[in-house]
């Protein structure tokens, strides 16, 4: 039954309009896995969605609210051999693009969630259906928002050492790619300079993908930014990103108590270059135009 799972999973369509992503779906799964592991059965449209797609909002960009009807009635037609997600009902009418009705779901009371056999298996291996969160999240996401999105489902209550499940996510990363990031900006950080010494030695800074490795992101030098973990944290999180010139642009949806503010507001406008000790391995177009269209808020 696991491999049927994480084979249901490996398959699922996920919508993708040019180079923009949308973890949709992903997201789904996390939800109903967390449900699942607190005893629950079904994602119930007229009680849930609320929530669902605040969680999902959390995590996307896109301008409009999104609709999680779409992902929990068609992850039902990505299952191949046994089912291992269901609906019901199974029926709802699909329009020329496979959208479902929301009146529809609301009155008949939309439900969904992991088939009968699915359900069993995961409730009693939790072991699996944990490494199963973890896993979705380390496919979709980079690092610095595990916490956020386990946090944001208070998956602490459930699974204590969520923090041991970093570490091993961090662990199957490029091992050279976070050192070769430091150096190349003098173990800076690229967007406010901090740069600290102990005994003589620098901290190191850590090295950001600006295309996510979870979305294909190379651990190459035009695909990464040495940030303090203030900056690579708020950088993953799409408060900031940079503008074709290279320089440090906010989001229209930051505010910011500018009295106080010695870590945003003096850097906006810089070049996100100015200390890259080799200009060749400035970040390019292609990440930083996949940042800007599926991170930036
Ligand atoms: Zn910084």
């Amino acid at each position: 039954m696991k491999e049927e799972i994480y084979h249901w999973y490996k398959n699922i369509r996920q919508h993708l309009s040019g180079e923009r992503y949308s973890p949709h779906k992903p997201l789904t799964i996390i939800y109903a896995l967390t449900k699942l592991l607190k005893g629950e059965r079904w994602i119930e449209y007229n009680k849930d969605r609320e929530e669902l797609e605040y969680f999902i909002s959390r995590y996307t960009n896109f301008k409009s609210k999104p609709n999680c009807l779409n992902p929990l009635w068609r992850l039902s037609k990505d299952n191949s051999g046994n089912a291992i997600w269901i609906s019901n009902p199974s029926n709802l009418t699909e329009d020329k693009s496979s959208n479902v009705l929301a009146s529809e779901a609301r009155e008949t009371n939309f439900k969904a969630g992991f088939s009968d056999d699915a359900y069993s298996y995961l409730s009693m291996n939790r072991a699996v259906a944990q490494k199963l969160v973890e896993h979705i999240i380390d496919d979709n996401f980079p690092p610095t928002l595990m916490e956020d999105i386990l946090d944001d489902l208070s998956f602490g209550d459930i699974i204590p050492s969520f923090s041991d499940i970093e570490k091993d996510t961090l662990l199957k990363r490029d091992p050279d790619f976070p050192h070769r990031i430091r150096s190349l900006y003098d173990f800076k950080c690229s967007f406010c300079g901090f740069k600290i010494y102990y005994h003589r030695n620098p901290l190191p800074p850590e090295a950001a993908h600006i295309k996510w490795k979870a979305r294909g992101g190379e651990c190459i030098e035009n695909n990464g930014l040495s940030l303090c973990p203030t900056h690579h944290y708020t950088f993953d999180k799409g408060l900031w990103s940079l503008n074709d010139n290279l320089e440090i642009i906010m989001s229209d949806n930051v505010i910011i108590d500018q009295s106080n503010d010695y870590f945003f507001t003096p850097f906006l406008g810089k070049e996100i270059t100015r200390f890259l000790l080799n200009k060749k391995y400035a970040p390019s177009e292609l990440n930083i135009d996949w940042h800007r269209k599926n991170i930036f808020k």
